[in-house]
């Protein structure tokens, strides 16, 4: 995934941007990078945060840096911002989304044989610097950011820092969000609305889907009107989202909430506590929890002091093993009790399989798994999810593949609710994970959590409808 954070102030800038830029940290775990303008020029940092916070890292350029305008951010893939020189000026960028035509993008930039790419990671091209040579392309940056915004296919938000001030752009069907805030005397830029409070910032405004917006210490300058179509990620709410955020007026927690009683409010199973896998688990668990008048409860912590962060490495070894190493048991509240765990999602399952285990092995009567979104069939197509996910990685088309014995499926009769097909699926992941009982939130539940119109929501990891 990833997150940006930018700041344009009349007065030095660089703390707020190092802390806004921190409060994205959960969105990513791959690169942090921050690039301020100032009396210097553009002054770069960069760091790998596979393996330490993004506040270790940078707290030497904090005391380095200095400057009035900066953008910031967390990276799951590439090192970002870039800084580029071409006949639009200087100018630093970075982006969050998915390109997927990323290949006939660059075969058509080589069409003059003048075009290359530096940025490249083995033989990968790095998607930013991609984005740049599409915006370099436009007469001026605003008729580039536009242009690149038409021709990717995917999603692309994104900062671009000049001496004038900043452009932010929202991908054209606004799969994440950018959010603006403001406080005397500075403006910020950010995805997470969690960063603000406590930088002082208040809420200014949402940009809609493809809206461009120049922010300079005067003011904020609309530059191109947001379109018609919103498709905002429900995973934002369900899963990755920070639960102090809010987006589209919605917060994230309040929706976990709502999302937990509507599954409450189907079920009658009999337990003696509710849990919340940590830590997106643990706002639908509360809502359940409090619908159902169950105690909630930790069966197990996390141990915060080390594992902060809820994303995992692209390692499948090394993700096992902070699985592992991340959840504390507490054998009081697991031995001879009927648990109720409360999850974001079901995604391979093989990690869940290994915590629902050990519950068994520390004395657990039952284990009843509730996620909050039903059962995941398409891999995502618009953000930068997970690079390593195959579809066919997912529990659902592991079970669908069981099930039918080939892969070629109609995909729509596992995903339409409460069908024969879906309920075989259900409950071969059930067996898989060894569950006591396992049900998952209705689409029209999860989507009456949010509080938006399904139009306005992508729901395409569960019914192919992007
Ligand atoms: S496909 Fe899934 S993860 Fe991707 S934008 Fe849509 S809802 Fe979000």
């Amino acid at each position: 995934m990833g997150g940006f954070f930018g700041v344009v102030s009349k007065e030095d800038c660089v703390n707020d941007l190092f802390y806004g830029t921190d409060y994205h940290s959960h969105l990513g775990t791959s690169r942090g990078g921050m690039v301020v303008w100032g009396k210097r020029g553009f002054e770069r940092a960069i760091h790998n945060i596979e393996n330490s916070q993004f506040r270790s890292k940078f707290e030497d350029d904090l005391r380095k840096m200095d400057g009035t305008m900066g953008i910031g951010c967390i990276s799951d893939t590439e090192a970002q911002p870039l800084i580029i020189r071409s006949h639009l000026g200087h100018y630093t960028l970075t982006t969050v989304g998915r390109i997927n035509n990323i290949e006939p993008i660059a075969k058509q930039a080589y069409t003059d044989h003048t075009a290359h790419f530096l940025e490249m990671s083995g033989s990968e091209l790095n998607p930013t610097e991609l984005v740049a040579s599409l915006i370099d392309q436009g007469s001026s940056v605003i008729d580039g950011i536009r242009r690149a915004q038409d021709i990717i296919d995917g999603s692309c938000s994104m900062l671009l820092l000049t001496a004038e001030g900043i452009y932010a752009a929202r991908d054209r069907f606004g799969r994440t969000p950018v959010i603006l805030g403001e406080k005397d005397g500075a403006y910020c830029v950010t995805m997470e609305s969690c960063a603000l409070p406590n930088l002082d910032f208040r809420v200014h405004s949402e940009l809609g889907p493809g809206e461009i917006v120049l922010i300079t210490p005067d003011g904020i300058q609309q530059l191109s009107p947001p379109g018609t179509t919103l498709r905002i990620c429900a995973f934002l709410w369900v899963y990755y989202g920070y639960p102090a955020s809010t987006y589209e007026g919605i917060n994230v927690e309040v929706m976990r909430n709502r999302s937990g009683a509507a599954l409450a409010r189907r079920d009658s199973v009999a337990v003696d506590l509710v849990a919340g896998v940590p830590d997106s688990g643990i706002g639908h668990a509360i809502g359940y929890a409090n619908q159902a008048q169950i105690p909630y409860s930790r069966p197990f912590v996390k141990y915060t002091p080390t594992w902060p962060r809820s994303f995992m490495p692209q390692d499948q070894h090394v993700r096992n093993l902070v699985a592992r190493m991340k959840l504390i048991p507490v054998f009081e509240l697991i031995q001879g009790k009927r648990l109720l765990l409360c999850e974001d999602s079901i995604v391979r399952g093989t990690q869940l399989r290994e915590t629902i285990d050990r519950l068994y092995d520390y004395g657990a009567k039952e284990v009843h798994m509730r996620p909050a979104c039903p059962p995941l069939i398409y891999g995502c197509r618009f953000l930068n999810f997970s690079r390593s996910r195959s579809d066919f990685d997912l529990a659902g088309r592991q079970a669908i593949r069981e099930l039918e014995g080939q892969e070629d499926v109609n995909l729509a009769e596992y995903a339409a609710p409460d069908s024969a097909k879906q309920q075989a699926m259900i409950d071969r992941i059930r067996t898989r994970l060894n569950l006591t009982t396992l049900r998952y939130q209705a689409l029209s539940d999860m989507v009456e959590a949010i509080d938006l119109p399904k139009e306005k929501v992508c729901t395409y990891c569960w019914d192919g409808v992007g």
